[in-house]
């Protein structure tokens, strides 16, 4: 006799888990911690991601804390996030005489640079972003006037500006972005849209959208705190049910009651062995009775 039909699981195949930048931090973080016994301090979470934040802390990787800037500092080893640092931080980082290393992403990187040429081009910089957002902030921390908005309402209610430039957080949807964009072309005589999406966030929309429209419900593996998979999460909710975890564990056989195939894409700070561990429950779940695999 044949066993019950189990869930089939597609997860997204190209950008699920780590993108080049975090892959780029993430090294950074674990060669250093190789290279000694003391800990490895970091300027905020590496990355947003819970799970990968306490593999880090297991190698004596962690957030430093008002204790640790108290000690002696010179020589210690001092990691810049992967969202980026406003330049006082890495002057700060700096006057203590640690070593510094800079874990930010050389797209996040190219952004900073981009909103300095443009005040130096007498642009109004305005950042499309979340305020509370590490990459926003740092990143306007490079301009002297520059500021962030998070939605078209907000730039609508703007005031003129004779020269007004906008860039955007690397992983906010393209769709809020041009939106945003429209609204701002309204509040000045000469605009410059110099905000890009991160390939890796645009593809993984794209690449979750699609699935999302060809299963039953979606799960989406990543940080509570990454943008973005929150992001991720928003675009598939508007296909089927969709539901968000931080780990493996958290996932309830009670919500695939109704489901006969079921799609698994992650945010791009998520571990392969949390997106492995989340397929495995996945697949050993019964489908629905009478469901039918969707084409
Ligand atoms: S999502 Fe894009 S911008 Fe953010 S760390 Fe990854 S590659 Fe860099």
């Amino acid at each position: 006799m044949e066993g019950a039909r189990t869930i089939e699981v597609r997860r997204v195949k190209t950008y699920a888990g780590f993108c080049g930048g975090v892959k780029r931090a993430w090294n950074r973080a674990v060669k250093a911690a190789k290279s000694t016994d003391e800990p490895i301090l970091l300027s905020g979470k590496l990355i947003h991601n819970t799970p990968a934040m306490r593999e880090l802390a297991s190698m004596g990787v962690r957030v430093a804390t008002d204790e640790d800037l108290a000690q002696e500092t010179v020589g210690r080893t001092y990691i810049m996030r992967a969202h980026g640092e406003g330049p006082e931080a890495f002057e700060a980082a700096q006057a203590r005489g640690f070593n510094v290393i800079d874990a930010t992403c050389p797209i996040v990187t190219a952004v900073q640079k981009i909103a300095v040429q443009l005040e130096d081009e007498g642009f109004q910089v305005v950042l499309f972003g979340h305020r509370d957002h590490p990459e926003a902030r740092a990143t306007v921390a490079y301009t002297k006037r520059g500021f962030i908005i998070e939605s078209a309402e907000e730039a609508r209610a703007l005031p003129f500006y004779p020269k007004l430039a906008t860039i955007a957080q690397t992983t906010v949807l393209q769709a809020d972005y041009l939106e945003v964009v429209e609204a701002l072309k309204a509040r000045t005589d000469v605009f410059e849209d110099r905000g890009r999406v991160c390939g890796w966030t645009l593809h993984a929309q794209d690449e979750a959208l699609a699935l999302a429209q060809e299963v039953d419900a979606m799960v989406v593996v990543g940080g509570r705190d990454s943008s973005n998979t929150i992001q991720l999460v928003r675009v598939c909710e508007t296909a089927c049910p969709t539901f968000h975890v931080e780990s493996p564990d958290e996932l309830r056989a009670e919500w695939f009651s109704q489901a006969s195939v079921v799609g698994i894409a992650a945010g791009a700070s998520t571990r392969e062995v949390d997106l492995a561990s989340s397929i495995s429950f996945l697949e050993s779940l019964p489908a629905a009775p009478g469901a039918v695999a969707v084409a």
